[in-house]
């Protein structure tokens, strides 16, 4: 067993540690999407189909602000990181019960 350290790195560890973890998982990710493309892209080809291209990435989901055009951050309950993260919890649920009776 070593012995505990007086300053452990945990601390200063522990966050680029994550950083890594975020970078190789993009990454795989992007080269798992370069994959799966290819794979299509064969099939398509065989096909003849043309102009059907992959949907690369995710529609992007506006903020639940009413009128608000920015883009919405899941960390901020689909609210914009840039002028509605900091609403209080309550009116972000008022918002959020607008926006899903507006979708109906
Ligand atoms: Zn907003």
């Amino acid at each position: 067993m070593p012995r505990p350290r007086k300053n452990d790195p945990t601390s200063l560890i522990k966050p680029l540690l994550a950083d890594f973890a975020r970078q190789v998982a993009s990454e795989v990710e992007r080269l798992t999407l370069q994959r799966v493309r290819h794979a299509l892209d064969g099939a398509v080809n065989g096909i003849g189909a043309r102009g059907l291209a992959p949907r690369a990435r995710r529609q992007t989901v506006l903020c639940y602000y009413p009128g608000c055009k920015n883009v919405a951050a899941p960390r901020f309950g689909m609210f914009c990181a840039a002028q509605h993260k900091g609403l209080s919890v309550t009116e972000k649920e008022r918002y959020r019960k607008q926006h899903a009776a507006r979708r109906k």
